[in-house]
C-alpha cells in the first residue's frame, strides 16, 4: 500500500511475478502502475505491506534485492552532460561494479541497440528513440535478473516499437523476467503471457494473456470492459 498524504494511490496490490516470465502491468492513467514499481524499485517508501525480489526483502536486503532489478523508467532522467557510454559507465558504478569489464559490457550494449556510433555524444544531442534504447541498456548494464519497463516505447516509431520488441523477446528467451507497464494494448498482448490490470490503485484482474483475450475480441475490448465497472 502507498499513501500520499491522505489519498491511497495503492491499495492491498498482491503480485507474484514468476522467475522467467513476461508479465504485463496495465491500467489506466493514474491507476498505480508508476507508484508500485516506484515501491518494488526503492524509490518510493511503501505505506505497508512487503515486497520480495527473488526472496530479498526490498527495504530490510535492498542492497542485494536493488542488485537484481534494473529499470527503464517513464521519464529520461539521463545527467546531462555525460556520453551514452559514461551513461552506462556511471550507472554500473552506481551498483559498486567497476573495471574494464563494466567498459566491455558497456560496449557491447550500445552495440546490441545500434548506439556505437553515437556513443561519444551527449545525450541531449540523441533523438527520442535513442534515449529510449539507451534507457533499456542502462537498465541492463549490472546484468539484472528483472528488468522493469515503465512504457518502454512511448514516443518511438512504428520500426523501432518492432525491433524494441524483438530485443525484449529476445532478453526474455534469454531467461530475463521482464515487468512491463504500457498503455499499448497491443504490445501487452504480444509480448506478455501474464496481464494484470490496475485501476484506482487495486488490482481487477490477473490472468494468463490467452485467457484474458478470450473474453473479448481483443484485449482492449476486455480492458474497456473492465475500466465500465
Ligand atoms: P500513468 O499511466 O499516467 O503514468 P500511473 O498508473 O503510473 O499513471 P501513478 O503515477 O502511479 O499512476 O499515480 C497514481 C496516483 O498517485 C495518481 O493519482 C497520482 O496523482 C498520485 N501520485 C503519484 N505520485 C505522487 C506524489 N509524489 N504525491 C502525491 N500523489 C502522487
Amino acid at each position: 500500500m502507498k499513501r500520499y498524504g491522505n489519498f491511497t494511490a495503492v491499495d492491498g496490490v498482491t503480485l507474484r511475478v514468476r522467475e522467467g516470465e513476461f508479465f504485463g502491468f496495465l491500467g489506466p492513467n493514474g491507476a498505480g502502475k508508476t507508484t508500485t514499481i516506484n515501491a518494488i524499485v526503492g524509490l518510493a517508501r511503501k505505506s505497508a505491506g512487503k515486497i520480495a525480489i527473488f526472496g530479498y526483502d526490498n527495504e530490510r536486503q535492498w542492497r542485494e534485492a536493488r542488485r537484481f532489478v534494473g529499470l527503464s523508467p517513464q521519464e529520461f532522467n539521463f545527467d546531462r552532460y555525460l556520453s551514452l557510454r559514461d551513461v552506462l559507465i556511471f550507472a554500473a558504478g552506481y551498483y559498486g561494479i567497476r573495471g574494464k569489464e563494466v567498459v566491455e559490457r558497456a560496449d557491447m550494449l550500445l552495440e546490441r541497440f545500434g548506439l556505437t556510433s553515437h556513443a561519444h555524444l551527449e545525450y541531449t544531442k540523441i533523438s527520442g528513440g535513442q534515449k529510449r534504447r539507451l534507457s533499456l541498456a542502462r537498465a541492463l548494464i549490472h546484468e539484472p535478473r528483472l528488468l522493469i519497463l515503465d512504457e518502454p516505447t512511448a514516443g518511438v516509431d512504428v520500426e523501432l516499437r518492432l525491433e524494441l520488441w524483438r530485443w525484449l523477446r529476445e532478453l526474455n528467451q534469454e531467461g530475463l523476467t521482464i515487468f512491463l507497464t504500457t498503455h499499448y494494448l497491443e504490445e501487452a498482448e504480444r509480448l506478455c503471457r501474464r496481464i494484470a490490470i490496475i485501476r484506482g490503485g487495486r488490482i481487477v484482474t490477473e490472468k494468463p494473456t490467452e485467457e484474458l483475450v478470450a473474453e473479448g475480441e481483443s484485449l482492449q475490448d476486455v480492458f474497456l470492459e473492465l475500466m465500465r465497472h
